[in-house]
């Protein structure tokens, strides 16, 4: 059997890394455009605050140690078309310019996403950038220590545009967060967290311009210099755009089905359209555990997850990947949080009724002196009716973020607060509470229900 894989980020080292398991005879050839292996941008924040040094350590293959296994690994050279009943796809060489055929008995197609560009007027001035992938992590670096760089504004307030932001703000520049919505982080967490964290994101000289749109980039010298929004003007002498993605698909509009925004339609086993082309990552969608639905969560997590099951439904398609809740974590200068699953803010866009409780007390128990016993907040979501568990947000200067994993779990096997209220959580006066937060919050939700 050969294999073609194309895209080396997160879906396509786990298809690879799963077929190798799966199938040893097989024939695996590994396709990326770009010049290096398997990037991974979300250590792409660790680089750039010089935490990890090198940029090339942001990777967990390369292509002599992925060769030594076997894998037929093909750098700067791009999948521009198929041809689904021949089952071969076209190879363009992009070292030398030159186009060859290869035929494949099953394909997987992790060609993920690239940053949105805002249609505005000013686009193609200089020192407009993204935030994805090692190019782009290479040129900000750079600009983190440039000393005419004092101005930068971020444009999107997703977890990507807060990351960009603090590593900036972190280099001592003046950071505005330009949001149409009306509050940084609001697709990730409710008011009462976000009100919170942008306190402490002003403290350290980030300013969030929410609720207002991008009208106009400015410039001088072919070089940025105005950020114009609907409500005000603001100085910029780098603009980073994080303003969501779009799947890099368009090419494969005419063999494959795609949906309204451009994502490869895919089954419960992540085939495409074409039984024998299997797609994964950011180009596609995933179930969401928490309304059954199928939505877009662009996260590693979900790429390398269905990289796995593509590999394993290569040959019998009889494996369902399983829901997600859409679990993440961040941590914004001394703040920790984590959320998954359905928020107060964002239920509506579900169209699910929910009910929340919030708790918040000190991460120990009292007698821990304050200096090591910071607060928690901690807020469940949860269906008023039946009691399902449907979300959680979590965040503190303690990192008691994994918590937010156990209630992922909770929405995967369609808990209740009743099962929660009494759960046996573990109890050590350095770790948390008697009871723990989560307990206390679905004995308090009980409480509301019953
Ligand atoms: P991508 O990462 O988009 O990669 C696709 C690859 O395919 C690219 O290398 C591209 O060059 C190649 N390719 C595309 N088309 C072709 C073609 N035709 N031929 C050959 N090669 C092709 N997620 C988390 O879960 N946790 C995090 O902490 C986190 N942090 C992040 C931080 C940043 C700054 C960013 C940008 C993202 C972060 N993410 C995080 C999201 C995560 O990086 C993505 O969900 C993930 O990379 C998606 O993987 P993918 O395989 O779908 O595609």
């Amino acid at each position: 059997m050969k294999i073609i894989v194309v895209g080396s980020s997160h879906g396509g080292f786990e298809t690879v890394q799963e077929s190798l398991l799966d199938y040893p005879d097989a024939t695996i050839q590994w396709y990326e455009q770009g010049d290096f292996l398997s990037f991974l941008s979300c250590g792409m924040q660790l680089y750039l605050e010089g935490t990890v040094k090198n940029v090339d350590d942001v990777s967990y293959a390369t292509p002599e140690g992925m060769r030594a296994k076997g894998v037929d690994v093909r750098l700067q050279q791009a999948i521009t078309a198929i041809n689904a009943d021949q089952h071969t796809v076209q190879v363009k060489d992009l070292k030398n310019n030159t186009t060859r055929e290869e035929s494949y008995d099953k394909l997987v197609l992790s060609v993920g996403a690239v940053p949105f560009e805002l249609p505005v007027a000013g686009r193609d001035l200089a020192n407009v950038y993204a935030m994805r992938g090692r190019d782009w992590a290479i040129k900000l670096k750079a600009k983190t220590v440039d000393p005419t760089v004092k101005n930068v504004v971020v444009i999107g307030s997703g977890y990507i545009g807060i990351e960009a932001a603090e590593v900036f703000a972190k280099a001592g520049k003046n950071v505005t967060v330009v949001d149409v919505l009306p509050r940084l982080l609001s697709l990730y967490l409710d008011q009462e967290f976000t009100d919170e964290l942008t306190t402490e994101m002003q403290a350290h000289n980030i300013y969030p311009a929410v609720g207002q749109s991008v009208k106009e980039y400015r410039g001088a010298d072919g070089k940025v210099t105005k950020v114009v929004t609907d409500q005000a003007e603001y100085d910029a002498d780098l603009v980073i755009e994080a303003a969501g993605i779009r799947p890099n698909t368009a090419w494969l509009k005419d063999v494959l089905d795609l949906d309204r925004s451009g994502r490869i339609k895919i089954n419960e086993y992540l085939q495409t359209s074409q039984p024998d082309i299997f797609a994964v990552g950011d180009a596609t969608v995933v179930k969401y555990a928490p309304t059954g639905e199928e939505i877009p969560i662009a996260l590693a997590t979900n790429a390398r997850r269905q990289g796995r099951y593509a590999a394993k439904n290569l040959v019998t398609a009889d494996q369902p990947v399983p829901a997600v809740s859409g679990s993440s974590a961040l941590s914004v200068f001394d703040y920790h949080f984590a959320s998954t699953g359905i928020k107060e803010g964002t239920a509506d866009k579900s169209g699910v009724k929910t009910q929340s409780v919030v708790v918040t007390e000190t991460y120990r128990p009292h007698f821990v002196p304050a200096d090591e016993n910071p607060e928690v907040k901690f807020k469940l979501t949860f269906d008023p009716e039946t009691g399902r568990i449907l979300g959680a947000q979590i965040m503190s200067k303690a990192d008691v973020t994994a918590n937010i994993n156990a209630i992922s779990l909770a929405i995967q096997g369609k808990m209740t607060v009743d099962d929660l209220a009494y759960a046996d959580f573990f109890f050590q006066p350095g770790f948390d509470r008697p009871w723990n937060i989560m307990n206390v919050a679905a004995q308090k939700a009980q409480r509301l229900m019953h």
